[in-house]
């Protein structure tokens, strides 16, 4: 604490449990701060005799975590030291490894708080390490995303991240910005020296290129949230249509993941599968036919709805083998946009012609045959296509919404340099434009943020990260 009651994040120890809670085989306490060796050394006792605050960097060494006031040992303990500016934060980092137990875990960080530490703040640790330079802000988020990667496509491009995959592409971006405006700018330094300037032509032309690399970042967004947050693409239609069977051969050889999630109603059974890092649902439909009367039912129609408002996709499947039904016709109108119209089974002999799903539906179908695979590969191409994950997820950066709002500004500010250049606007004014994409994009590296802006962002992480 300074004298004024501010709390000055340079000078203050912080402390939290930093690994989850419940058992575990071990659990660990982590201070960071000036102070976290000296607090340490007021509640650790080496079984070595020796002073904590003498311990070497990058050393570790057993002991027992000891109550001062009351002299009572807490736990047997393993103190593990990196000094500033080895360390996770930048600075002085100590980590006391004890026996996973939660009680016994909050009891060591208890007497850590009352003997100089501070309770951490959630992503505290990584909002330090971001303020002392040892990541940028898109690596800082890249933490987050690490921690909480759904799917291994999804794991491994938050590990890119993490590396620096995004940061140095929007770097190279900026470089190319800065010495775009230091000819804009020479040119208006020295407009009488007879200096070679490029030609706005020349100029217009390095615009577009960098507006191109941020347009293809714009779309890694998208692709980026899929990997994140996943696609809820749902597999609706009444009992017995093949919807199963078409999951089953969408799936081909992936794996299904995840969970079953038990349908508490007759009708409605939801399970989760991937299908190339995008997770996928499938739920029955039929509850829609319900009433809503009984309450059983009225729980299935409500999880229903729930579904189908959440999805990304639809896929609405009805047997082609059959009449169509106005329970068919319902479970095409319920969902939203975009939706893909499935006639499965045509291997069976058809009950209506083509035209005639047109005409009831109001939509092109897609004929399959979950039974020999005949337009499941189709399918799985406009289900890719309508998601916008056409590239490889193996190529993809984690871009998220707070990047993506920034590169689209940027993109905007160099359509509106591009255009003040054709117009003949003067250096001064399209520079303007040009600087502003420039701060967008140290937004995403986090040169030019906020506060709040910061607070947003780590208020999402978890206590101890
Ligand atoms: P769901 O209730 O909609 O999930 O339907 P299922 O996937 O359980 O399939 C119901 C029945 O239809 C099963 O006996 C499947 O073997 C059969 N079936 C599913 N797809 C096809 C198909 O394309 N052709 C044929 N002939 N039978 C299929």
């Amino acid at each position: 604490m300074s004298e004024g009651g501010a709390v000055d994040p340079f000078q203050d120890t912080i402390a939290a449990i930093a690994t989850p809670p419940g058992e575990g085989g071990i659990g660990i306490v982590r201070l960071s701060g000036p102070q976290a060796l000296e607090v340490a050394s007021r509640i650790f006792s080496p079984s070595a005799g020796a002073d904590p605050r003498e311990f070497a960097s990058h050393t570790i060494h057993r002991g027992h975590v000891v109550d001062p006031d009351s002299e009572a040992v807490l736990d047997e303990a393993l103190l593990l030291l990196m000094r500033a500016p080895r360390s996770y934060t930048g600075e002085e980092v100590v980590e006391l490894h004890g026996h996973g137990g939660r009680v016994s875990l909050q009891a060591i960080l208890n007497v850590v708080l009352r003997h100089g530490a501070r309770a951490a703040l959630p992503g505290e640790f990584t909002r330090r390490a971001f303020l002392n330079g040892r990541l940028d802000l898109a690596q800082a988020e890249a933490v987050l995303e690490v921690v909480r990667a759904k799917t291994e496509a999804g794991l491994k491009a938050a590990v890119r991240q993490l590396q620096g995959g995004l940061s140095k592409q929007v770097q190279s971006l900026r470089g190319d910005l800065l010495s775009l405006l230091a000819v804009l700018e020479a040119s208006l330094d020295f407009p009488e020296e007879g200096l070679e300037f490029p030609e706005v032509g020349e100029l217009e032309k390095r615009i577009y290129r960098i507006e191109e690399g941020l347009h293809a970042l714009i779309k890694k967004a998208r692709e980026g949230r899929l990997l994140r947050e996943g696609a809820t693409v749902v597999i609706a239609g009444r009992p017995n249509v093949g919807k199963s069977s078409l999951l089953n051969a969408l799936l081909g050889r992936e794996r299904a993941i995840v969970s079953v999630v038990p349908g508490t109603t007759r009708d409605t059974v939801e399970e989760e599968f991937e299908i190339r890092g995008i997770p996928i649902r499938l739920i029955d439909t039929a509850g829609l036919r319900e009433d809503g009367r009984d309450p059983v039912e009225a729980e299935g129609l409500r999880r229903t709805r729930r579904a189908l408002e959440q999805a990304d996709l639809t896929i609405v499947v009805v047997d082609a083998s059959e009449q169509i039904t106005p329970l068919d016709v319902h479970a095409w109108s319920e969902p939203k946009d975009p939706r893909i119209l499935v006639v499965n089974k045509s291997d069976l002999p058809p009950a209506h012609s083509a035209g005639t799903y047109h005409d009831r539906f109001g939509a092109q179908p897609l004929f399959t045959s979950a039974l020999n695979g005949q337009g499941v590969e189709r399918l799985r191409v406009e289900l890719r296509r309508e998601l916008g994950g056409e590239a490889e997820c193996e190529a993809i950066a984690m871009v998220g919404p707070r990047h993506r709002e920034a590169f689209e500004r940027a993109e905007r500010l160099l359509v509106e340099a591009r255009r003040g250049l054709g117009e003949g606007l003067s250096y001064e004014l399209v520079s303007l434009d040009v600087r502003g994409a420039l701060s967008a994009l140290g937004e995403v590296l986090g040169e030019t943020v906020t506060e709040e802006v910061l607070d947003q962002i780590f208020r999402d992480f978890c206590i101890g990260k």
